[in-house]
């Protein structure tokens, strides 16, 4: 039976990949938070140290693992040094993301795959990276981060969106694939939340009040407003959810 805990994380690992800034580098708080012991990865090591040594001033144990998503390598260091430092591993949040905003005619194959190989191929090689200790431990949660423009068409965001659906059904397929292990996949697709992906929209009053017009609550999501949504699906309150979906997005697509 599930059961309210100030610290229902307690004893858990996880890791997060795109830590170092924005919902990533929340999400890994909220985690910490909860009691859990995280491993934090992106590519720029600096972001990462400074989450450690704040953890650490929290007296918690934290690792930093400079990490780029779309090497398989890399990415298998990350889970192994990660078990190798705490001894186990019970979440991974897939968060890592790159958004570019160019019409089709203009965008190049370049472009393309980065935006494809960041947020479709480094879910998939953290998943089966993670899935190596969670299946024989037969538990485990894995929370990938998607959006909502997965769901909606917004001209620009072509690449973006094909590989947030692609996250989408990657989810559902590991979640029925992986389900006989204890082990739940599910996915929070956020709308506009204000973070250093969107400082230059925000930036710009038309585009800022253009934004907020398309969402029903009429501003900006706030990245500790993933924070509970996030530990449910990663503690146990998910125990029999599984291949699901979450939209945050003030109502964005509700209309
Ligand atoms: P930010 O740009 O603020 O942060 C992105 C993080 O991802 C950084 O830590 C960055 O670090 C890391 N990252 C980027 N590329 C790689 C890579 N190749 N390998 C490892 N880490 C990488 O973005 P947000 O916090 O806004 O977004 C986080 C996630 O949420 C993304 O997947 C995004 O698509 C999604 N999202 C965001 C929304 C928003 O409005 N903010 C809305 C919907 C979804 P570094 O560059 O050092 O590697």
């Amino acid at each position: 039976m599930t059961t309210v805990r100030e610290r229902p994380l307690d004893g858990k690992v996880a890791i997060v990949t795109g830590a170092g800034r924005g919902l990533g580098r929340s999400m890994a708080g909220a985690l910490a938070d909860a009691g859990a012991r995280v491993c934090v990865a992106a590519r720029s090591g600096d972001e990462l140290d400074t989450f450690v040594r704040e953890q650490a001033d929290l007296g918690r144990e934290a690792l930093a693992c400079p990490t780029d998503v779309t090497d398989a390598e890399a990415v298998n260091r990350l889970v192994d040094g990660t078990v190798d430092a705490f001894g186990r591993l019970d979440v991974l949040v897939n968060n890592s993301g790159i958004v570019a905003t160019t019409p089709l005619l203009d965008q190049e194959p370049d472009e393309w795959d980065r935006i494809i190989a960041t947020n479709l191929r480094g879910v998939y090689l953290a998943t089966r990276a993670a899935g190596r200790y969670m299946v024989p431990a037969k538990s485990g949660k894995v929370v990938n981060i998607a959006s909502n423009h997965a769901m909606i068409g917004v001209p620009g965001f072509a690449a973006y969106a094909a590989s947030k659906a692609g996250v989408i059904a990657f989810t559902k397929t590991m979640a029925i694939e992986w389900a006989r292990y204890g082990i739940s996949v599910n996915a929070l697709a956020p709308g506009y939340f204000a973070t250093p992906l969107n400082a230059g929209l925000r930036a710009d009053p038309e585009l800022t009040r253009r934004v907020h017009r398309a969402i029903p609550a009429h501003r900006f999501g706030r990245p500790e407003e993933l924070a509970p949504w996030l530990l449910l699906l990663a503690g146990d309150a998910s125990d029999f959810m599984t291949g699901e979906t979450i939209v945050i997005d003030g109502g964005q697509i509700a209309r």
